[in-house]
């Protein structure tokens, strides 16, 4: 440490907020170069490093064969798949001198189907998988705690290769379970939350949440049955239908100035002879739509009246549509639809589509707006006054709400995406038509899936998971260093002693990190303690008596063992 690239802080950086971001820098593990980027130091290095290559061998142990794209990427195949634009400002665009479009790197489905293509062309040469461990580019909105969420960022990214479905699920199955392998072994507590919503059939893509509560995803799960999902992937359990046979008619009223929920309910709570709640009432969102290429449609939503439209739901349930609220001008352009009273007739007479939320269905009761200004309509049946033209997973999802699968309520919590894995399908194998040759002749089109780990990312959220009030707490998976030895003792012959017993773990491979400052005891344990290896070993005054201290990180748990024994004391700790 009299010689190592590292110097410690005693405060907080000012633009840190959370604690993997304030101990990194504090610990001299990384440092800000600008907002999103930062530089490595050597200790931070090496947890990367670790980190790199468990995700690596894992890889390989899946058939995984590693490579290393560009980040500087030229313009047209991004052209060609549209992404160009579509990614919009999160996409780092340049030009070369000669006035080149180029961008740098935000993932690579393009460049490694572009590359298969020119390699291979018979289906014997699959199924495949590549990945690389590389740096990408993304100019995030908000780049945020650290390298949490980096604007350069480490990410390993592969891709499977197959002829078929069966062949594409085989390669997801085998990527699931390496991802397992590779969180387990780096000791985080994670779920697996269902990333697609319902249309999809929920298996199609994945995400690991490094559980954390500063994570930016919410997830809910069931406890009952360990069902998991991202808040966006919730399908709604159907209401349960009901015969319209018998039901009362639906009476229009007049409802006085009425135009939200709770006025409404105000209303019907002294106009009709029952209790009435927000969940009795049927609200109507209004938004346009637009399918790539299409023109914007009007759409009308009805949600139970207790609970609000959930943009990002709704968002996640018609990609790759767009989605917008309408604004002044569409309401003005449509007469039949009168702000604060909109039913879902309204919807349909404006020439617009009208989907439900699935608690919506044939043979509930709803009151709701009548179309006309001031005016509702109480008992307005589902398939008997109206029919919509389809569901829609768009209402916000509650803690309590019942889980998909029925086996209980569901609670919240947050998390931190650490890896993601999707069926991709032929998207990319149609916009570059990568075909190989069939077993018949005949040309077959592949199908890909797209993965990723956030390399640099589980740096911070191992950091996040295992700290406490002192410093880092490294699991030795990751740990810069195997061992700490501290000198804590003047004495010619202890230094003489330190130094010996560092050769002798050196010599049994144990990588150590050796506190050789003129520092006082006081200062070293502290560094220590922030830096967080797993084993401290202190030569302190105990010297004299033949004895050194092996203190455990993590549990703060300390020994004293004979300085004869220390060597294989302190491998049997490293080696557990
Ligand atoms: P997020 O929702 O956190 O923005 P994403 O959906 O954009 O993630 P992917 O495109 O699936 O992420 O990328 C694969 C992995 O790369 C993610 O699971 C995450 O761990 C990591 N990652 C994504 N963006 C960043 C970033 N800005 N900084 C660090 N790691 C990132
Ligand atoms: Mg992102």
């Amino acid at each position: 440490m009299s010689t190592l690239f590292l110097r410690t802080l005693r405060d907080d950086p000012a633009d840190a907020e959370v604690p993997s971001h304030k101990l990194l820098v504090r610990a001299g593990y990384i440092r800000r170069a600008a907002p999103g980027v930062y530089e490595w130091l050597p200790l931070g290095l090496r947890v990367l490093r670790a980190i790199e290559n468990v995700v690596r061998e894992e890889m390989n142990a899946i058939g995984g064969q590693e490579i290393l794209l560009p980040a500087l990427l030229p313009r047209e195949p991004y052209e060609t798949t549209g992404r160009w634009d579509e990614y919009g400002q999160a996409l780092f665009r340049l030009q070369d001198r000669k006035g080149t479009d180029m961008l740098l790197g935000p993932t690579h489905e393009e460049l490694f189907t572009l590359l298969v293509k020119g390699e291979y062309s018979s289906y014997k040469d699959l199924p495949l998988t590549l990945y690389q461990i590389q740096t990408k580019y993304r100019d995030e909105e908000r780049p945020r705690a650290g390298i949490l969420r980096g604007r350069e960022f480490v990410m390993k990214d592969s891709y499977s290769f197959d002829t078929s479905d069966a062949g594409l699920e085989e390669s997801y199955r085998a990527h699931r379970a390496a991802y397992q392998k590779i969180f387990g072994r780096l000791g985080i507590d994670y779920v697996i939350v269902a990333a697609t919503s319902g249309a999809m059939g929920g298996s199609a893509s994945e995400e690991f949440l490094g559980t954390s509560e500063v994570g930016e995803d919410t997830f809910v799960q069931c406890l009952e049955s360990g069902y998991a999902a991202n808040v966006e992937a919730v399908v709604t359990p159907p209401g349960d239908e009901r015969s319209i046979e018998g039901l009362p008619a639906a009476v229009a009223h007049d409802t006085g100035d009425t135009p939200t929920i709770a006025t409404l309910v105000d209303w019907a709570n002294g106009a009709l002879d029952r209790e009435v709640t927000a969940a009795d009432t049927l609200k109507n969102v209004l938004v346009k739509i637009r399918r790539p290429g299409g023109e914007w449609e009007i759409t009308g939503i009805g949600v139970p009246g207790d609970r609000e439209v959930d943009f990002k739901r709704l968002e996640a349930s018609v990609e790759p549509a767009q989605v917008e609220l309408l604004t002044d001008e569409d309401f003005a352009a449509n007469p039949a639809l009168v702000r604060g009273y909109i039913g879902p007739n309204g919807v349909k007479a404006a020439g617009g589509t009208y989907l439900v939320d699935p608690r919506v269905v044939t043979g509930t009761a709803w009151i709701t707006g009548a179309d006309e200004p001031g005016k509702h309509v109480v008992d307005l049946v589902v398939g008997r006054d109206f029919t919509p033209d389809g569901t829609i997973e768009a209402a916000e999802v509650r803690e309590g709400d019942l889980a998909p699968d029925g086996a209980g309520v569901l609670v919240a919590a947050k998390g931190i995406e650490i890896g993601h894995i999707f069926q991709l399908g032929r998207k990319y194998t149609d916009a570059f038509e990568l075909d190989v040759l069939g077993e018949d002749g005949k040309p077959v089109r592949v199908t890909m899936g797209s993965y990723g780990v956030g390399v640099s990312r589980l740096v911070a959220v191992i950091a996040e998971q295992r700290h406490d009030d002192k410093g880092l707490c490294w699991p030795r998976e990751v740990a810069p260093f195997d061992v700490h030895v501290v000198i804590a003792n003047k004495d010619e012959a202890a230094i003489a002693g330190a130094q010996d017993l560092v050769a002798q773990l050196d010599a049994a491979g144990v990588e150590v990190l050796f506190d050789d400052r003129k520092a006082s005891p006081g200062v070293k344990f502290k560094d220590a303690e922030l830096l967080g290896m797993p084993t401290v070993v202190v030569v302190g005054r105990g010297f004299a008596d033949g004895k050194v201290e092996v203190r455990d990180r993590s549990t703060g748990t300390a020994d004293e063992v004979p300085v004869a024994g220390a060597v294989e004391a302190i491998l049997a700790a490293v080696r557990g």
